[in-house]
């Protein structure tokens, strides 16, 4: 397939914001890719998300915004001051591209017409460099591209490099266009199909794949280990008879850890892997769950669900998520990290049991598997600590109980519940001592003056609402001046940086990717802010590397939030 009738598509769902619209655009495009060869076709399901693999691979081009300037500059031969000097005006590197390869054009009159799959090879081979002469590499990759793309091509190549195609596709548009194409729109059962089964595989490719072959080929997808499965979330409520009446009489009560979520999985082959609710695989930075799981756990094949807590292995005391978050990411000193700050697993799920999918089976049941699978040990793995009761009171100590023990609070599970991928449905409550925070995501900052000067010291903090982000207001405290003293504008303005993709005077316009938890003492509604509301006294207590900009607040969450204040 001709790659301009895929940037004709991106040009088409740019140019409305109506997600209908945006859904039958889509649902025709696939009507006509239907006709490809697989391959093929899960490639383009890939760039229509702006993305060159499924959404749970984590591999990106790795291309900021300094080095597309340099790409362009190249394929089109003008300096690249003056490529520089464009974005600052157009404020889009995309847009910049677009205008340039329009006016290099007569020189170019025999272009070779781009494929998709020359786009798509291209994009992939950036990944593939590393070391000596690897920046030029991917320089002349792109520059190829851009030297035989149309404007409109160019527009759109550099965007996806960028990622930030701003065509404003969500998953969810994605997922209803597949129906309406595989389907018909009148097809109810097969809105929740899909979506099962993209929670499960993870890839809209596969989805689409099994889509066209009908719906029993849909239901086949199963959760397989070794593929990243997204976790089951849970709703809040504010009190113990809230529980119950949310998930019924007898309940099962656990103590919520303050760790990070942990995926353990081990394929038929006896491979483990270790997958955050990100879906990162994090099985090379915990070598020593490794451990815990060869030894400790019985089973030729699982996945099990687990919260992992830090602790100083000298002094055996727990610590907050915040210590612990930098062996996520960390790619060095792994294994004297792992001494040092070690991890202990609380098992309390399992979704696959020896070739067998369990999702399907009641959670009571679940937790009797693990209970017999699982040798526990302290310091290593265990069992979350619980409690089934139909009692209230018995219910509130256990509450009292964990937090003494200085937990976050208590989950509250329904027992004849199945394991939901990727849902916040009410099989899993969580209840916490109140205080009001979200989790949002930083899309743009402002440099600081005076003693800020350099830094960017005030962000813009968003919701996300049907894929899009919506400002929620503006945060300059909580952190630190001083790099030692924790989360800091140095490292703040670090992480930003690389994400600049517009810049006006002191304000910048990043990548939504830095994820950050803040507090506030209450929301109002508010014209200034694209949401429609303002959160007032705002503070950021942390960073979230643990979570991405799925995972932020829903516009929905915010207006509820607002509304019982209001109450
Ligand atoms: P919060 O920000 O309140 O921690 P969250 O956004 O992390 O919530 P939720 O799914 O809403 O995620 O809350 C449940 C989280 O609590 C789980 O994702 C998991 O990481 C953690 N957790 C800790 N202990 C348990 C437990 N015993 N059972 C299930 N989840 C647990």
């Amino acid at each position: 397939m001709l790659y301009k009738e895929l940037a004709e598509v991106y040009d088409k769902l740019e140019k409305t914001s109506k997600r209908l619209e945006k859904t039958e655009i889509i649902a025709n495009f696939l009507n006509k890719i239907k006709k490809q060869k697989e391959e093929i076709s899960s490639g383009i399901i890939y760039l229509l998300r702006g993305r060159i693999f499924p959404d749970y691979d984590e591999r990106e081009t790795g291309i900021s915004s300094q080095l597309a300037i340099k790409i362009i500059s190249k394929a089109t031969g003008i300096s690249s001051a003056d490529v520089n000097k464009k974005w600052k005006s157009l404020g889009d590197l995309g847009k910049v591209a677009e205008e340039l390869a329009g006016k290099k054009r007569q020189a170019t009159l025999f272009r070779e017409k781009l494929s998709v799959d020359k786009v798509l090879h291209n994009l992939r081979g950036l990944i593939e460099f590393t070391g000596k002469g690897t920046v030029d590499r991917k320089i002349g990759l792109i520059a190829e591209l851009l030297a035989s793309a149309s404007p409109l091509e160019a527009k759109y190549i550099v965007r996806t490099l960028l990622g930030d195609l701003r065509i404003g596709l969500g998953e969810g548009v994605l997922r209803d266009a597949i129906v309406w194409s595989c389907f018909g729109k009148e097809n109810k059962e097969a809105f929740e199909k899909v979506q099962t089964a993209y929670d499960s595989a993870n890839d809209f490719a596969v989805v689409f794949e099994k889509a066209r072959k009908g719906l029993h080929a849909l239901e086949s997808i199963e959760i397989e280990p070794g593929r990243p499965v997204k976790v089951m979330l849970a709703l809040k409520v504010d009190s113990i008879e809230e529980g119950f009446e949310e998930v019924g009489k007898n309940a099962d009560f656990e103590f919520k850890y303050d760790g990070f979520r942990l995926m353990i999985n081990k394929t038929k082959e006896g491979r483990i892997y270790l997958f955050t609710r990100r879906l990162e695989n994090v099985t090379k930075q915990f070598p020593e769950v490794i451990d815990y799981v060869k030894k400790n756990i019985k089973g030729k094949s699982f996945i099990i669900d687990s919260e992992a807590v830090g602790y100083d292995f000298k002094t055996k005391k727990y610590k907050p998520f915040q210590e612990i978050s930098q062996r996520i990411k960390r790619k060095y000193d792994i294994e004297k990290l792992s001494k040092e700050l070690p991890v202990e697993v609380n098992v309390f799920d399992i979704l696959y049991y020896n070739g067998k999918s369990m999702i399907k089976e009641p959670f009571k049941k679940r937790r009797e598997l693990l209970e017999k699978i699982v040798r526990k040990e302290r310091f290593k793995i265990k069992l979350s600590e619980s409690l089934i009761t139909d009692d209230a009171k018995k219910a509130e100590e256990f509450y009292k109980k964990a937090i003494e023990e200085g937990e976050e609070g208590l989950m509250i599970k329904k027992l004849d519940a199945p394991y939901k991928p990727g849902a916040r449905v009410g099989y899993m409550l969580k209840l916490k001592p109140k205080t009001k925070e979200f989790d949002l995501v930083i899309i743009g900052a402002e440099y600081g003056t005076g003693k800020r000067a350099g830094w960017l010291s005030s962000y813009s903090v968003a919701c996300v609402h049907e894929g899009r982000f919506l400002e929620i207001g503006k945060v300059s405290t909580g952190l630190k001046e001083k790099e030692e003293e924790g989360l800091s504008f140095v490292e703040m303005t670090r992480l930003l940086k690389p994400l600049i993709i517009e810049e006006h005077g002191r304000d910048v316009k990043v990548k939504p990717r830095v994820v950050v938890s803040v507090i506030y003492q209450n929301i109002q509604k508010s014209p200034t802010y694209n949401s429609g509301y303002a959160l007032r006294f705002p503070r950021i207590v942390r960073l979230r590397p643990d979570r991405s900009v799925k995972d932020i607040a829903f516009l929905k969450e915010v207006e509820k939030e607002a509304k019982k204040e209001h109450r």
